[in-house]
């Protein structure tokens, strides 16, 4: 049986601009474990509590001063809503994170993180544990890795992307690219 991402997806998603301090970042983060960073209206990173323990209050930095866009984590990894969950397990075991931004026509609607797809299959939890010894080492289920997109700040102009992709150890946008070909 193939389970989607929009069948598992949690679309209760808030979102916080890079100016605004952890502090409110903190405050907005009751109900969720992260909030999608946006910049001028457009979303480009993610924060996550764990985020903010590690890089803010473990190292006695004053949350009232550090700013959203100090500890973002970007590019953002997402999937379209139509791929397999296995997808998902696969990516965070390989790249070491723990959530993935979903998407539906480009347009983010969704996060999955490894605890959802836990909750809901659970026989995903040896997945990802076989996945996490395994890494880099056997690719059993996925192929089309290169799918994966990323949103984010191309390295070359600035701009932000929902296409963004490494190329020699940079990450650029779709024009920026085709210079560099
Ligand atoms: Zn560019």
């Amino acid at each position: 049986m193939v389970v989607k991402l929009k069948d598992i997806m949690s679309t209760k998603l808030m979102t916080i601009d890079e100016n605004k301090t952890i502090e409110e970042a903190a405050k907005k983060m009751k109900k969720v474990s992260s909030l999608l960073v946006k910049r001028k209206g457009k979303i480009y990173g993610i924060i996550t509590d764990t985020d903010i323990v590690k890089k803010v209050v473990a190292k006695g930095l004053n949350p009232k001063k550090v700013k959203v866009k100090d500890i973002v984590s970007t590019p953002l990894i997402t999937l379209d809503e139509n791929e397999d969950v296995r997808k998902a397990s696969y990516i965070m075991t390989k790249r070491g994170i723990k959530r993935v931004v979903i998407t539906r026509n480009g347009k983010v609607v969704g996060i999955v993180t490894a605890t959802d797809i836990a909750r809901y299959i659970p026989d995903y939890i040896d997945l990802l544990e076989i996945g996490k010894k395994y890494a880099g080492v056997e690719r059993p289920i996925l192929e089309n890795l290169e799918d994966e997109l990323l949103i984010g700040e191309c390295e070359e102009c600035g701009n932000l992307t929902s296409d963004l992709k490494l190329v020699n150890g940079r990450w650029l946008c779709e024009d920026c690219r085709e210079e560099w070909k």
